[in-house]
């Protein structure tokens, strides 16, 4: 839950979710759409689906039992060299080291040397007996992330009160590297086409291209170009919507209609029983305002 997404929005939804579901046999008797549905508001879905698929294979493959290697580990949906790493060090106290963002800033300043120009994988293995003299594998995984994030922050780095000051090369000297900041953030423009009927509903798809919202359900969705005029498509508003690293300038337009196409479905937009994920629910709320 926490990939990409902030602490404090995350607590609600966990606090719900392992109320819901006790142990790894109740995750793994639910199902996508109440899962979903669990989910909903917390954008990135294929975390919750794969959560889900996960926690039937170690019910069904594994015992009940996470695999205690990273090549096995990482067969598990979801389940790359950052998450397994930190499975393996959390969960079995393994030598390992997850590897985000944070870590390699540590790393980077700390050698004072630009992240594109370190082997992290040759740095750890060469290095693994100091890193890894502590018995305390889980906590030193744990203390690696918490560092990142609270003393040797992206900005203002809390370098005068940090335990390694005397020995990181970056506090030091006089030529300190810098890091790229974030990808830029990319302006798209779309179109939003909405087949919308008497009965306050709204047409909605699954089959989008959209990459970010793939296989969600959402109203036609393209890349703005001029068919809208063509199609006698009536302009009801614009607005911004911003999803990971996009910033999507949104034209939204509306047809009254009995017909709609064969790959949408009639949803109603007071329905709250259904998974509905965050962008489709900011276009209903848009679209209300006709009735
Ligand atoms: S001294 Fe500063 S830059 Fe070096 S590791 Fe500590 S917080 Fe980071």
């Amino acid at each position: 839950m926490l990939q990409q997404t902030q602490v404090k929005t995350v607590i609600p939804y966990f606090n719900n979710f392992t109320k819901k579901y006790k142990t790894l046999k109740h995750l793994s008797k639910s199902n996508e759409k109440e899962i979903l549905k669990m989910w909903e508001g917390l954008g990135y879905y294929r975390r919750a689906k794969n959560l889900l698929k996960c926690s039937q294979q170690l019910v069904n493959n594994y015992k009940f039992k996470l695999p205690k290697t990273l090549k096995e580990i990482k067969k598990l949906p979801g389940v790359g060299e950052y998450t397994g790493n930190a499975l393996l060090g959390l969960v079995y106290d393994m030598p390992t080291i997850a590897i985000d963002g944070n870590v390699k800033r540590v790393f980077s300043r700390y050698l004072n040397k630009e992240i594109a120009k370190i082997n992290f994988e040759k740095l750890i293995l060469k290095n693994k007996e100091k890193l890894f003299s502590t018995n305390r594998n889980a906590d030193f995984v744990e203390a690696l992330m918490e560092f990142g994030a609270l003393i040797c922050k992206p900005k203002d780095p809390n370098c005068i009160n940090c335990c390694l000051n005397k020995s990181c090369k970056y506090f030091k000297s006089n030529r300190k590297i810098k890091n790229p900041g974030k990808k830029m953030i990319k302006d798209k423009n779309y179109d939003i086409y909405c087949y919308i009927n008497k009965k306050r509903q709204i047409a909605l798809t699954k089959k989008n291209q959209i990459g970010f919202l793939k296989n969600c359900n959402l109203p036609t969705i393209k890349e703005s170009d001029n068919s809208a005029k063509n199609k006698n498509w009536k302009f009801l508003t614009k607005y911004k919507n911003s999803i990971s690293n996009l910033k999507l300038n949104i034209n939204l337009y509306y047809k009254f209609s009995n017909k709609i196409p064969a790959t949408h479905n009639w949803h109603s937009l007071n329905n709250n029983k259904e998974f509905i994920p965050s962008f489709t629910k900011k276009i209903f709320k848009q679209v209300s305002i006709l009735f």
